[in-house]
């Protein structure tokens, strides 16, 4: 850990947070000059009735909408180019993002053509945003990717089959309004693949050589409550403390994760998930334990550090085995929660590791990583992986 080095630490959202917030939505999109929603969210939530319990609220409040909802999972760009356009047509002034990191991450991407020109293409990569777009309040309805209030939007060019990414403090919302009586409905295995996704989030910006001692109280935080609560949320899906803590961990974790990055296991899920269409939680619980272990000597400290928040018996144990039992404690988290799949269930055979390895490589999370890996190394983690 590098204590001699300069951080920021940014959190342009707001955050508003409990069970049943969602009913203040209207005085929110006023707070925010909103005079007419786009309302953007997925077919999956749609059917889970979340959107009618938003649009119940804006209706009582007079607040006029349009809903946006032609959005896949690891959405396409061409879904933001539409959305933007039917907003711009209808007058739509509020961006409201209603579902998991799919929905959020075009909600955000939406808000920000609204403000500025071109396509969003243009704004590839980090820091690329001039300007700050339409005001957009994200409701999360998976305990995962943290979108709510990350600069990220993850973006997929699905004829190209790669996926593209928007970072920029302007693609922040301006409200994340979080309730998790939103994530009640999450059938278990949508719930363990997200909620490993958070973990992975807290995990890898806690090892990784970005990190600060903010955003490792944030990363310690959200990894204690996942230990605690995933299993129960995925067993017990109407236990509203499980799907509190679980919603709040997943929130944490994108607070921790925001400034520093996150390691080799996004680095490789992102080219995995766009040529083998493995959901993002997913690829993230498979690679985890994998890329942990190939890890470990890049961090003894904090890996032992994650055997104790895993409740390991690390006392008295060399640092290298106490290490060691952080793995141990992951994996059996993951087939807990019953992800048992493996890299070769998708499909993902030797002839594709080069492409994907040289992909990963370019990677801003290979830079932070606590190991600084070879292509070889990269395509051993996915050998690994796929047993
Ligand atoms: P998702 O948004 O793709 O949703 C998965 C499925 O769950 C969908 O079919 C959806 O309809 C359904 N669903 C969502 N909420 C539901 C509910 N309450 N009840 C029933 N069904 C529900 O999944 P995700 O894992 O949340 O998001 C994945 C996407 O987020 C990927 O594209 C990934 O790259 C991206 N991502 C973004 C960030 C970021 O910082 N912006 C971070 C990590 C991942």
């Amino acid at each position: 850990m590098l204590w001699n080095r300069i951080f920021r630490y940014e959190l342009p959202t707001a955050i508003e947070f409990g069970n049943g917030s969602v009913q203040e939505l209207a005085a929110h999109v006023r707070k925010l000059n909103g005079n007419k929603v786009l309302l953007v969210s997925d077919p999956g939530v749609q059917k889970a009735g979340m959107t009618e319990r938003l649009t119940a609220v804006l209706a009582k409040e007079e607040i006029p909408y349009a809903i946006f909802n032609e959005i896949e999972p690891d959405p396409d760009i061409d879904g933001v180019m539409r959305g933007k356009e039917l907003a711009a047509s209808e007058g739509c002034d509020c961006v409201v993002g209603l579902g998991g990191g799919s929905a959020l991450d075009t909600a955000k991407a939406i808000g920000l053509m609204l403000g500025n020109g071109g396509h969003i293409r243009d704004y590839v990569g980090i820091d690329k945003v001039p300007k700050k777009g339409t005001p957009v309040i994200a409701v999360p309805t998976t305990a995962g990717t943290g979108s709510e209030l990350t600069i990220w939007s993850v973006l997929s060019d699905k004829r190209a089959k790669v996926k593209l990414s928007v970072g920029s403090a302007y693609n922040c919302p301006d409200l994340a309004l979080c309730d998790p009586e939103l994530t009640v409905s999450l059938p278990p295995h949508i719930t363990a693949a997200t909620g490993m996704d958070a973990l992975t989030h807290a995990l890898e910006s806690f090892v990784n050589k970005a990190t600060q001692p903010i955003s490792e109280g944030l990363s310690i935080q959200s990894m204690k409550m996942i230990a605690h609560s995933l299993r129960t949320a995925v067993a017990q899906g109407e236990n509203l403390e499980a799907r509190y803590d679980m919603l709040m961990a997943s929130l944490i974790a994108a607070m921790a994760f925001n400034p520093t990055r996150l390691g080799l296991s996004h680095a490789l899920a992102i080219p995995l998930g766009a040529h083998f269409k493995i959901p993002h939680g997913t690829v993230n619980a498979i690679l985890l334990p994998e890329v942990m272990q190939y890890n470990l000597m890049g961090n003894l400290d904090k890996f032992k550090t994650i055997a104790q928040i895993f409740g390991m018996p690390v006392d008295h144990m060399p640092p290298w085995e106490a290490a060691e039992l952080s793995v141990i404690a992951v994996r059996k988290l993951k087939q807990d929660v019953g992800i048992h799949q493996t890299l070769s269930d998708f499909g993902v055979t030797e002839d594709a590791l080069d492409r994907i390895a040289e992909e990963a490589m370019t990677s801003g999370n290979v830079p932070v990583n606590p190991r600084r890996p070879t292509l070889e190394d990269l395509k051993q983690i996915c050998r690994e992986a796929m047993k």
